[in-house]
């Protein structure tokens, strides 16, 4: 079921959705980033809540689960980046393994997308 090469009508479409998405992704890493700054503060503080609640998830817990999202965010951004330069050069909707076209529904799903369906289950 190979299928032809995006129409610049289905490019317009992906583009305006990795727009979107890109928008929607800074505005969470902003809001992370608030979350952290919070955190570094009590930190700095010295955050009494570690000894008070042994069982509860420390400061320090919190931190590194925050530092991770925000890490996660910056890539999910750094893909969607990706994406629209692959837009401009012409490549997107391209396996970047196996240079098939990647199936529309998955691109739906997931614009930022750089492997077809197979080639992601093998990335795993
Ligand atoms: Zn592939």
């Amino acid at each position: 079921m190979a299928e032809r090469t995006l129409t610049q009508t289905a490019l317009k479409h992906f583009r305006t959705l990795l727009d979107e998405r890109r928008a929607e992704t800074l505005v969470h890493l902003a809001a992370l980033e608030d979350d952290l700054g919070v955190a570094r503060q009590a930190r700095a503080e010295g955050s009494a809540d570690d000894e008070h609640d042994p069982d509860g998830p420390t400061m320090s817990q919190a931190w590194s689960q925050l530092s991770g999202q925000i890490v996660d965010v910056n890539a999910e951004i750094i893909g969607i980046d990706a994406a629209i330069d692959r837009i401009e050069r012409g490549t997107f909707g391209v396996c970047v393994n196996c240079g098939n076209q990647i199936a529309k529904a998955r691109l739906e799903a997931r614009p930022a997308a750089e492997y077809c369906i197979d080639c992601a289950r093998k990335q795993r």
